[in-house]
């Protein structure tokens, strides 16, 4: 059955010819063309390009072409492989055995299908009702294996393409339910331990309103999010995403573990986290009972998953049954039909977000989704409304993406009065004309701190938890600072206690003796703030907190980057050439940069030029964090040219990070070393002119092994 959707043959024309014909050949090599581009986007780049539900639609079609026309089927056909090639920039690990995909259920009547085929297998020599299955809940996160020898975590890889994956160890190591070192696994040399990282619910939700609020795509699904955390190149990033590790195989089978079921509990013993809740079943009825127990229960467990997996529960005939070079044959992932249900959209809002963005939210009647009201869906932007031609009063189909998020996926039935929503092309705050730039899908406010609801929002930032963290300011109450005239930019907040004697805040409504003090007390602990901080608080344009962490990194202290900022062309050379900078924040940065009255801005709240920290303010220099091991290119910058011989160019940038070191794209003046291999260009001159130091391959190799 291989996964078949039911009915997916019917969709199929019968050929009475052996040989599919030009137009079904094509049509296939179209498909597979197609879904190795949306799996590339979902596997490599985290980014899905369409639902899991389109793909499969697209999988199955595919599927059942082969299937009818075993011709089609060629090894390297999609239906025979998993996943994707490993990404470019990360370590290559290859793994102790293959990591497999698994092949799917939609219904009863495939599982029947399934079982029939098991037992047609296994008898005569086995007892058919003797079958037993561990079934368990199909988590919906990202597959990893971790080797232990000697039962210490030597190395961390993702599934990749089932033999070769990417190396994550570093981030791997940032997950505390990952265990550094099994007792129980010394008496093997070498074992990896199999399961699933993913990203309890809280912490996408959370994750997802913080990208909302820095006007980031939100990630599609609770998978996405865990994928795009792991494979990152900065474990820091990972750290701080709360990531989790479910584990439930081996790489290989040991003799004292027969079964599945006592492997979990081995597993559990071990110090893993063994997902829950899990059930031994030998018949249809028990398993169609536990799916819908968990299908009923899945609301409230903390984390998303989208099925149940059936594993024939003895190993001796797990390997009998074997696997194709894709998935296994005793194993089955029964997926939960994607929750949806259908309401009217009686309104759509436009929010404004702190750098004028207008986003559109879906006003919805109360609908209940999988244990929960749903009220609001954000829309994304007017492209999509456009795409999908909602209009005020149509009925809408609502659907969780990946357990979580409500999503508007589509009209259901258009209003007897439909009338397709126009985008407003007015700020609906300050009233300006929006604008929207070529080949960007965002419209925006263009009144920066003019605009009252970019104010508000940008104070709300200014102040939040992972910015100045003024405790007692929320969005009420700096709501009633604007209002009543007291604050309308960072500065009034360090101001207000000294003009609060004209104009007590004490008498005005909300506040009282009691948080008036309290509110100018958690101002005044805020006077001195880290540099990172401070660069995140200000809100810029694709200065999320990793990026102000780069920045405070690289010039060290405030007075060095306002010094910096004085000259913007050299500013913008010099951070185009620093890793983990991308342009689109360059120039974000460069534009918060010409502006005079973010100037102004920067040097009331820290100071000006040399008397830096002569500001309301006290920026203090960044610190790096401690447990970060120091090697001696630790913060250098690394360029390189030319075709090098002894290893690939993603090989050496990830040894010079491994190292500490940054990888800059151009040489500047503040490229430590420039790495020269074969035929280099413009840059060995360019680094001659500026007097950076040369370093050849080999130089350079023996620098990493020396401090390795
Ligand atoms: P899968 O997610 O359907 O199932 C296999 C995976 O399940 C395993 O590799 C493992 O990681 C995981 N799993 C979770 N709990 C498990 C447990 N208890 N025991 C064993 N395994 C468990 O298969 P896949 O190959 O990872 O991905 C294919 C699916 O990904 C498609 O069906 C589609 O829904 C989605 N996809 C979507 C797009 C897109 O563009 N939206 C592109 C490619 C793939």
């Amino acid at each position: 059955m291989k996964g078949r959707k039911e009915g997916a043959s019917a969709i199929l024309p019968l050929f009475e010819e052996e040989e599919p014909s030009v137009e079904l050949q094509e049509e296939h090599q179209k498909l597979s063309e197609r879904l190795r581009h949306l799996s590339q986007k979902y596997y490599q780049e985290d980014a899905p390009e369409v639902s899991d539900e389109a793909y499969d639609q697209l999988y199955q079609r595919l599927l059942a072409l082969e299937e009818q026309f075993p011709s089609l089927q060629r090894h390297e056909s999609v239906t025979a492989t998993v996943g994707a090639d490993p990404e470019e920039s990360f370590r290559k690990i290859i793994h102790l055995s293959p990591l497999l995909s698994l092949d799917n259920a939609f219904s009863e009547d495939d599982i029947l299908v399934f079982l029939e085929r098991l037992h047609r297998f296994l008898t005569p020599t086995t007892d058919a009702f003797a079958l037993e299955f561990s079934v368990e809940p199909k988590i919906d996160g990202l597959s990893v294996s971790l080797r232990y020898e000697k039962g210490t975590l030597v190395s961390a890889a993702t599934r990749g393409n089932g033999a070769l994956g990417e190396d994550i160890t570093r981030n791997a190591l940032t997950i505390p339910t990952i265990p550094r070192k099994v007792p129980g696994l010394e008496v093997w040399d070498m074992l990896e331990v199999r399961g699933e990282i993913f990203m309890p619910k809280q912490a996408f939700e959370a994750l997802n309103a913080q990208r909302v609020q820095d006007e980031e795509l939100p990630f599609a699904n609770a998978r996405n999010a865990a994928a795009g955390s792991l494979r990152q190149l900065d474990p820091a990033v990972t750290a701080e995403r709360s990531l989790q590790f479910f584990a439930y195989a081996l790489s290989h089978t040991l003799p004292s573990l027969p079964t599945q079921w006592s492997l979990l509990d081995q597993l559990r013993s071990w110090g893993f986290l063994v997902a829950r809740p899990i059930a031994l079943c030998s018949s249809l009825q028990e398993i169609s009972d536990f799916y819908q127990t968990v299908f009923a229960q899945r609301a409230s467990l903390a984390y998303a998953m989208d099925g149940i997996v059936l594993k024939v529960n003895r190993f001796d005939w797990q390997e009998r049954l074997g696997t194709s070079s894709r998935a296994p044959r005793y194993a089955l992932a029964y997926k939960f039909p994607a929750t949806r249900v259908t309401t009217r959209l009686q309104d759509i809002r436009i929010q404004v977000g702190r750098t004028g963005v207008l986003t559109p939210v879906a006003i919805l009647e109360p609908a209940a989704l999988d244990g929960a009201t749903v009220t609001r869906a954000s829309l994304y932007n007017e492209d999509e409304i456009a795409r999908k031609d909602l209009g005020i009063g149509d009925t809408v189909v609502l659907q969780r993406a990946g357990d979580v998020i409500p999503q508007v996926v589509e009209v259901a039935m258009k209003a007897p009065d439909h009338v397709p929503y126009v985008f407003p092309l007015h700020c609906p705050s300050c009233g300006a004309q929006s604008v929207r730039l070529e080949g960007e899908s965002l419209r925006r406010c263009p009144s920066g701190l003019s605009c009252p609801a970019q104010r508000l929002e940008r104070l709300v930032h200014f102040v939040s938890k992972k910015a100045l963290d003024i405790e007692g300011l929320g969005r009420r109450s700096l709501h009633s600072l604007i209002t009543t005239g007291r604050v309308t930019s960072p500065v009034d907040l360090f101001t207000l206690k000294l003009r609060d004697a004209q104009d007590p805040l004490v008498y005005c409504e909300g506040w009282g003796k009691a948080s008036v003090p309290a509110l100018f007390s958690s101002i005044e602990a805020r006077r001195n703030v880290p540099f990172e901080r401070f660069l995140f608080a200000l809100g810029i344009e694709g200065v999320g907190e990793t990026t102000a962490r780069l920045l405070a990194e690289h010039y060290g202290t405030y007075a060095a980057f306002r010094a910096a900022s004085r000259d913007l062309l050299a500013l913008q050379e010099d951070l185009t050439a620093l890793s983990g900078m991308g342009l689109k924040t360059v120039t974000g940065l460069c534009a918060f940069l010409s502006c005079p009255e973010n100037i102004a801005l920067l040097d009331q709240l820290a100071g000006v030029g040399e008397e830096a920290g002569a500001g309301l303010l006290q920026v203090t220099s960044w610190k790096p964090p401690l447990q970060e091991k120091r090697t001696p290119l630790s913060g250098k910058i690394i360029v390189f040219t030319g075709t090098l011989t002894q290893m690939s160019r993603a090989e050496a940038k990830t040894q010079a990070e491994r190292l500490g070191a940054r990888v800059g794209s151009e040489v500047t003046r503040s490229t430590s070393y420039l790495v020269v291999g074969k035929s280099p260009g413009s840059k060995r001159v360019q680094a001659e002119r500026l007097g950076i130091p040369i370093l050849s391959e080999e130089d350079w190799q023996r620098m990493g092994e020396t401090q390795a």
